[in-house]
């Protein structure tokens, strides 16, 4: 290819990704059919649920809410309790108390309109800058481009960017920047994410079919898949502690977390600290006190669970206490038959499951 050739196949990728973006955009719970115009509500909805969570689990997440709540007004009404339980499962939990903020202030501030602007956007609780992005370009046709992971993947094999990620995030975000259509900005962000989850996957992409083929730098070099390099990663170090599984009859004993800080406000079992260097005996004096009355048994095994900065590994004690045994001033009884309904993280409901099971 001529330099001409490659200045020429340049400017013609936005028109061509357009183009590839009428015939094979996703169908997806949040868009509306080709053409019309997107809800900003549904967008935002959708913008949160899928930070950190990928389309197929936000799916029914995202229709169960509309369901409940089909506008930013409803949601804004809506007691925090009742979106965190209704959030419960799809993990970062902070994005649930945020939504619920940014529909207050929506409701509040802004007449139950969303702000047309990214800086509106950005001022509003639970949106940060590719959040506010996404939202101007899709609601409002603004001409911005959120990069997303799957951006970020076409754009550094497009035009091979040596740079790991996250240092070569500038970079990324202004070459992508040049992919966006005069109009129907929109339209072409979404073109990107689209072929970077079917097209540029992150295994063997079927370059044959995508529409900027010609003049895709990894493409020719032959090592798309490399692309985007990235730093190598530091993970958490391990942290231990343990569970307390209390029944009374049919019924669990729960507490909330504290409202500020990792799950805050979840429902949780009552458990000890979470510590690098944590000792069995030292865990168990932090069981609930039950005046005495509980006979703790540790199940065999333990439950692991992953967050983003630190793994987690908790063992598991169970008491049984009698029906008349009154929960700790900051604990409460709930039917087990009923715990579906509490906003329970993963985590816990892990360790109940695992200390209820046989
Ligand atoms: Fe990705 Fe291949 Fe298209 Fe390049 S040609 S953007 S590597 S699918």
């Amino acid at each position: 290819m001529t330099k001409q050739d490659a200045v020429e196949s340049a400017d013609a990728r936005p028109a061509l990704l357009l183009a590839w973006y009428d015939r094979h955009r996703r169908r997806l719970p949040w868009r509306p059919p080709a053409g019309e115009r997107a809800d900003p509500y549904r967008v935002w909805l959708s913008e949160i649920m899928l930070q950190q969570t990928g389309v197929k689990t936000v799916g029914p997440y995202f229709e169960k809410f509309l369901a409940r709540w089909p506008d930013v007004a409803s949601l804004g009404r809506a007691s925090l309790d009742d979106v965190l339980r209704m959030w419960a499962g799809l993990g970062y939990y902070s994005r649930a108390r945020n939504l619920h903020a940014c529909a207050v202030a929506v409701l509040r501030d802004h007449g139950g309109l969303f702000p047309d602007t990214e800086e509106g956007l950005r001022s509003l609780p639970g949106i940060g800058p590719y959040t506010a992005s996404a939202i101007a370009a899709i609601a409002f046709d603004i001409r911005t481009m959120p990069v997303d992971g799957n951006i970020e993947r076409v754009v550094s094999r497009l035009y091979a960017v040596e740079d790991p990620l996250p240092q070569a995030k500038p970079k990324i975000q202004q070459l992508a920047a040049t992919l966006l259509a005069d109009c129907r900005a929109g339209d072409s962000a979404q073109a990107l994410m689209d072929l970077g989850s079917s097209v540029c996957t992150p295994k063997k992409p079927a370059c044959a079919l995508c529409p900027l083929n010609e003049g895709c730098a990894a493409r020719m070099r032959g090592d798309a898949e490399t692309f985007p390099r990235k730093a190598p990663k530091k993970s958490g170090t391990l942290r231990r502690g343990a569970a307390f599984i209390v029944t009374r009859g049919d019924e669990l004993l729960v507490r909330s977390r504290p409202e500020k800080g990792l799950l805050g406000g979840m429902t949780e079992v009552p458990g000890s600290d979470w510590l690098a260097a944590q000792d069995d005996k030292a865990a168990l004096k932090q069981a609930p006190a039950l005046n005495g009355i509980a006979r703790w048994h540790r199940k065999a095994g333990v439950v692991t669970h992953v967050f983003t900065h630190f793994p987690l590994e908790l063992v598991i004690y169970t008491a049984k206490v009698p029906a008349r045994t009154r929960a700790p001033d900051d604990m409460r009884w709930v039917p087990i038959a009923t715990l579906d309904s509490e906003a329970l993280p993963n985590v816990m409901r892990k360790a109940i499951a695992h200390g209820l099971g046989e």
